[in-house]
């Protein structure tokens, strides 16, 4: 969608990437890391400095118990710290439960590692997952469930009973619980992001995957980190080691920089997304489009049955040409040919300016729709 976007000048709404400049103190924290010669190889599973801040966090933040020696993982991204954990986790034969629709990297992450995805559905318009449903995903050959909280692409924060719900199901299944939670400052209206690490006998099974694209705005730096059990942070980092070898040593030392920063940052953070998304859905409201409002990450997810296409790519291929504004099919968020065809997703990590650019094209949705119909 970003290179059709680019084709006929859209604006991009599609790729979660944020056209906003970073913080100043980290680009500083950057070219100092350069400038005083964090420029080798850190430590394969990343420098003490970083390990350290991260452990902190995890134990403030977080609330998990974390020891930097023992259980932090440095990644290139948590893309890289999703797949290590599974090739550390996985054996022939092996199931995965993966809630859907999903981040779109998790299924063939599944399938790399060697292990078989089951799908259960996050039910609209709450999407919400039947317990009884996911109770039947699991059985003797499950080895870990996949969470995403806040998630992507549905905006959903999951609250303390469903957490319990899959915890619960990890215990008795003896599963891991693989959780990405790399939006976890990003939530609205006062909801508090959960850690399923931080329930009750959880740490012993889960890995927590977050890092610095999201909360920092630099998608670009590929600096993230899983933190888990000893034995399987053992494991992730054998396999990290023949994957990456370590992700960029300046950069981890700037990312130490930015985990200094004080909850001055995270409010802010907060409020310049809470914002932005009261920006776009005003627009995609005005427009036509019936919107469930995000709880947390930066994406929207919409019906699209009203418009009288037969199905997300073309609708999103039309919308870009016709009306510069470029989204994601919403089947892309599902397992190949499947479901999501009635939904596109929009994101707002864009700047209100670019934002709005969207509205105004956004308004000439319906004109373009009659257009096209007579
Ligand atoms: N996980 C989720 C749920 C995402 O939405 C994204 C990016 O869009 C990523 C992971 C990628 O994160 P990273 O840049 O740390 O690899």
């Amino acid at each position: 969608m970003t290179q059709l976007c680019n084709q006929h000048g859209g604006v991009n709404l599609a790729q979660g990437f944020p056209d906003f400049p970073v913080p100043r103190e980290l680009k500083e924290a950057a070219k100092r890391a350069i400038d005083e010669d964090f420029n080798q190889y850190s430590i394969t599973w990343g420098a003490p400095a970083l390990r350290r801040a991260i452990a902190e966090k995890a134990r403030t933040f977080n609330r998990i118990a974390c020891d930097a020696d023992a259980n932090v993982t440095v990644t290139c991204g948590s893309t890289e710290a999703m797949m290590a954990a599974l090739l550390a986790i996985i054996n022939p034969g092996d199931e995965v439960v993966i809630l859907e629709p999903f981040y779109e990297n998790y299924g063939p992450d599944v399938i790399v590692s060697g292990a078989k995805p089951v799908y259960v559905q996050l039910r609209e318009p709450d999407f919400t997952f039947d317990p009884a449903e996911l109770r039947r995903a699991f059985g003797p050959r499950t080895k870990a469930i996949i969470v995403n909280t806040p998630h992507n692409p549905t905006g959903r924060v999951f609250i303390a009973e469903e957490l319990d719900q899959i915890a619960s199901l990890c215990d008795e299944f003896d599963c891991y619980c693989l959780t990405d939670e790399i939006y976890e400052h990003i939530v609205y209206d006062g909801r508090e992001h959960i850690s399923i690490a931080s329930l009750p006998g959880m740490a012993e099974r889960t890995v927590t995957i977050s890092g610095l694209s999201k909360t920092f705005s630099v998608t670009g730096w590929r600096v993230a980190y899983a933190i888990a059990p000893e034995p399987v942070t053992s494991a992730i980092r054998k396999m990290h080691d023949f994957l990456t070898v370590g992700a960029p040593h300046p950069l981890q030392i700037a990312g130490a920089a930015a985990l200094a920063l004080g909850e001055s940052y995270y409010q802010g953070l907060r409020r310049d997304y809470e914002r932005r998304r009261e920006v776009l859905l005003e627009a995609l409201r005005a427009a036509g489009f019936d919107c469930r409002e995000p709880e947390g990450a930066y994406y929207v997810m919409t019906g699209i049955q009203k418009f009288g296409f037969s199905d997300d790519t073309a609708f999103a291929q039309w919308l870009v040409r016709e009306v510069g504004v470029a989204a994601v099919p919403g089947s892309s968020f599902y397992k190949k040919g499947t479901s999501g065809r009635h939904q596109i997703r929009f994101t707002f990590c864009k700047t209100e300016e670019t934002l709005g650019e969207a509205g105004k094209r956004l308004q000439h949705l319906q004109e373009r729709l009659r257009g096209r119909k007579s």
